[in-house]
């Protein structure tokens, strides 16, 4: 109501409220009066709340939000927009925790290094954004970048430019010398350079403190780290520990001051700790978590991100003769088919999860089809897409506008064929894609 403030405060100079003012402030604090809604008829809604779906629904749409969920199928208004998804299930917006839009992995993926420009990089990323987004996915937070590409992304989808999910980025992640993310990782010595903070390289407290808050200058929302080994680095170890305990904390303690919270990729049990311990949001892939770690995770609320869709992928291609760099193959091969184990161990345990793909290691846009993996690994159906959705908004702290389909809740919603309850496999065919109240796909 900033225009109803600023007149009864007289911040507008000469200007005195008249009665019509009045009237037209009241009025557009009403949407319901307003005309012009859209109306879904949703044959079933999985809202993101509910344990059982809904049958034939109203949702009501203004401005971008969802201003009233009915029962029944409300007869639209003369004004009004009807979009008929009477035979769809409705869901909302779903919410992938690890990304890399910048990317998809290849075979060329080392030459690419020294071929492909920041431009490149940014019409890739738009291109893999608009394909996330028709996939189902309304909000990524993307963990790992080259050039800070995603923030000037999240500034041009925000604005409307171009088609894409909301983005929540990291920007470029921090490393260690020779860790996981240092980008000069098996180049040759008179081409490798010493990268620093600035590029993500960090080597003690000093460093750590500099690169969190370059990442603040360069409009990041989060900090990603690599807390081990990993496995698509040109490096030997895909789980030693690669900061010390300092580092960590430092970390974690200088994005604090500025509002921003840490993902911490790690496979290794040792890095894990000492990263859960260091106070960490989240633990991304997780392969080698032992109890001890997840009674940490429950105890510090720490989230587990599984990303079972990229070990599998790995695990595929490392049967590939020549596809992987020979210091990876094996890592690929071993880490892998790991994860939906231990993803299974902890959801058993009890350690929350949110759902996350490392999507950019296999194709944008099959992100969903993380949830079959979920559900093999013995999660419920319902649990997983509360993951992705209700979850996923929690665990990001968005969830008073996103992650629900709930009155005052933002218009992110999607719909796919049939029950996914049934048959978790649907929800990798989405036939339809509202963004704020804007359709972006439907079929
Ligand atoms: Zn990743």
């Amino acid at each position: 109501m900033p225009r109803f403030a600023a007149h009864m405060t007289g911040i507008n100079g000469d200007r005195i409220m008249t009665i019509r003012d009045i009237i037209i402030s009241c009025c557009s604090l009403l949407p319901l009066a307003a005309g012009a809604d859209t109306l879904i008829h949703a044959g079933r809604v999985i809202d993101g709340v509910g344990e059982r779906p809904g049958t034939e629904m109203t949702i009501r749409i203004d401005g971008g939000q969802i201003v009233d969920v009915q029962r029944g199928y409300t007869t639209p208004g003369q004004q009004d927009t009807l979009i008929d998804l009477k035979d769809r299930t409705v869901l909302p917006g779903l919410m992938d925790m690890h990304v890399h839009l910048t990317g998809e992995y290849s075979q060329d993926d080392r030459l690419n290094d020294f071929i492909m420009n920041e431009a490149d990089y940014a019409f890739d990323a738009a291109k893999y954004a608009k394909r996330t987004l028709e996939a189902g996915f309304t909000v990524v937070r993307n963990v790992g970048d080259s050039f800070n590409v995603t923030v000037a992304l999240r500034e041009a989808i925000d604005g409307g430019d171009i088609p894409g999910p909301m983005i929540i980025t990291a920007a470029k992640g921090l490393s260690s010398t020779g860790g996981h993310g240092d980008p000069s990782n098996g180049w040759a010595n008179h081409i490798k350079g010493d990268p620093g903070p600035i590029d993500g390289v960090v080597n003690g407290v000093e460093d750590a403190r500099k690169a969190v808050r370059q990442r603040y200058k360069d409009g990041a929302d989060w900090i990603k780290i690599t807390a081990t080994g990993g496995v698509l680095s040109v490096a030997r170890s895909g789980q030693n520990p690669q900061f010390t305990e300092e580092e960590l904390r430092a970390i974690v303690d200088t994005a604090a001051d500025y509002g921003m919270r840490v993902a911490a990729h790690a496979h290794g049990t040792e890095g894990m700790k000492r990263a859960v311990n260091a106070g960490v949001a989240s633990i991304e892939h997780g392969t080698y978590m032992d109890d001890e770690v997840m009674r940490l995770m429950k105890q510090n609320g720490t989230y587990y991100v599984p990303t079972i869709l990229a070990g599998n992928w790995v695990a595929q291609q490392a049967k590939v003769e020549g596809f992987f760099p020979e210091l990876v193959r094996p890592k690929a091969a071993a880490i892998g088919p790991i994860i939906q184990g231990t993803f299974a161990k902890a959801y058993d345990a009890g350690v929350p999860i949110v759902f996350g793909t490392d999507t950019g290691v296999s194709a944008h846009g099959d992100n969903a089809q993380e949830f079959a993996l979920m559900v093999e690994g013995g999660m419920p159906p319902m649990e997983a897409i509360k993951a992705a959705t209700s979850v996923a908004a929690r665990f990001l702290d968005i969830d008073d506008s996103y992650g629900t389909l709930e009155r005052g809740k933002r218009a992110d919603i999607i719909a796919v064929s049939d029950n996914p309850l049934d048959n978790i496999r649907v929800l990798e065919n989405v036939t339809f894609v509202m963004k704020g109240g804007e359709v972006f796909k439907q079929l």
